[in-house]
């Protein structure tokens, strides 16, 4: 039956098996471990030879719950759900690069994922190559012959770049490279990356997926094989989704379908009215026009995603005064919020780089990155516009 019915309704209606009570909603099993009756189940469960859970570190039934939800949505076989998102990338890497691997990675990717690949994996002999996101023929010098995975994210956070899915699909084909996709910004709601050959996906469901902030989780989907080995990673060094979490994520995709039309109407407005804006320099959203990939974009996403951003004239002040005079939206370092969340990055997460290097990862002085959440847009738009008034340098 579930194989007949849509992914979306899948989300809402997969479920973790009921207990004697009978309970309508899924029931939240809130434990470290699990019993055996007999010792021969449980050597049969220590030797693979079954299914029964042994250890929440390594399967739970709520856990699984959220897991057989994602795995519908994003079209794949398998998955595991992680602490953060952040430990979902990190356990990509880990469970299948080696020392003396290449990896190919996207220079627009997530900050700490940057210093992952920058900083630690190097230490255990795996060479990263960066490669800006949409110079197809830098792609093309950067593979080696020991390249193994292609790990980028679009569109891109912060400067909504928007990468070719079907072309680097094509690429990882051509070179034999795991395909590695970072779908947070998108969601599978707006952007299947499987359609395009993906073998892995990482979420960050910290963000969309949670939807109001609450909870920390990530999870990686994908090939059945792939997933293997990320799962005996896991298993042994312990990124684990408490089942607490997977609970709240799990109830959060029954309505994720329905929050993000409406956070994406909500970006969308905003994107057009401060395209007018005298204040405002420049308006970036993937679909508005004008923007550069607005093709691809509309080619492989359903909408834009909830996140735009823009230039307010008069740089760093401005900014900052920005910030400062908002009413309504919430300064804070998260996004994929049912609040909306503005952020300047040159005045706060940035603030220690100069000008050159800030350039250099796409951030200028006046990026301002908004957020839309679940408000009536009219509040939010007229937040930002008596902002934008009150920020003139
Ligand atoms: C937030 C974010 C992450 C990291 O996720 P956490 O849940 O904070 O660990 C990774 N990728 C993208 C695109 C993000 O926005």
């Amino acid at each position: 039956m579930s194989q007949e019915l849509d992914p979306i309704t899948q989300a809402i209606r997969i479920r973790a098996p009921k207990t004697l009570q009978n309970e309508h909603s899924s029931p939240l099993y809130l434990t470290s471990s699990f019993t055996f009756d007999e010792a021969e189940t449980m050597r049969a469960a220590f030797a693979d030879e079954n299914d029964e859970n042994i250890y929440s570190r390594f399967s739970n039934p709520t856990v699984d719950e959220f897991v057989a939800k994602m795995c519908a949505l994003e079209g794949c076989d398998d998955g595991f759900a992680t602490s953060t998102g952040m430990s979902a990338i990190f356990s990509t890497f880990m469970g299948l690069l080696k020392s003396g691997d290449h990896l190919l990675c996207s220079s627009s990717v997530f900050g700490s994922t940057f210093t992952i690949v920058n900083k630690y994996l190097p230490r255990y002999g795996i060479t990263c190559t960066l490669v800006p996101a949409n110079d197809k023929e830098a792609w093309e010098a950067a593979v080696q012959p020991n390249t193994k995975m292609l790990y980028l994210e679009t569109p891109t956070n912060p400067q909504l770049e928007v990468i070719d899915l079907e072309w680097a699909g094509q690429f990882c084909k051509k070179h034999n490279l795991i395909f590695n996709v970072d779908n947070c910004f998108a969601t599978p709601l707006l952007q299947r990356p499987v359609d395009f050959g993906a073998d892995i996906i990482v979420h960050s469901a910290t963000k969309w997926i949670d939807g109001q902030g609450r909870v920390l989780g990530g999870i990686i989907v994908g090939r059945k094989d792939l997933i293997k080995e990320i799962y005996m990673f896991c298993r042994n060094t312990g990124p684990a989704m408490s089942p607490f979490n997977a609970w709240v994520l799990s109830k959060s995709l029954e309505t994720l379908d329905v929050r993000m039309e409406r956070h994406c109407a909500n970006a969308l407005k905003i994107a057009k009215t401060l395209q007018s804006n005298p204040n405002v320099s420049w308006v970036k959203y993937p679909f508005l026009e004008g923007h550069s990939q607005f093709d691809i974009a509309k080619k492989q996403m359903k909408a834009g995603g909830g996140v735009l951003c823009f230039e307010i004239k008069g740089g760093v002040v401005a900014g900052r005064k920005f910030l400062d005079a908002l009413e309504l939206l919430s300064v804070t370092a998260n996004l994929g919020d049912s609040r909306s969340i503005a952020s300047h990055p040159a005045s706060t997460t940035h603030s220690k780089l100069t000008d050159e290097e800030r350039a250099s990862v796409g951030i200028t002085p006046g990026l301002i990155r908004i957020s839309a959440g679940l408000e009536k847009a009219e509040d939010v738009i007229n937040d930002i516009v008596q902002a934008l008034e009150k920020s003139l340098v």
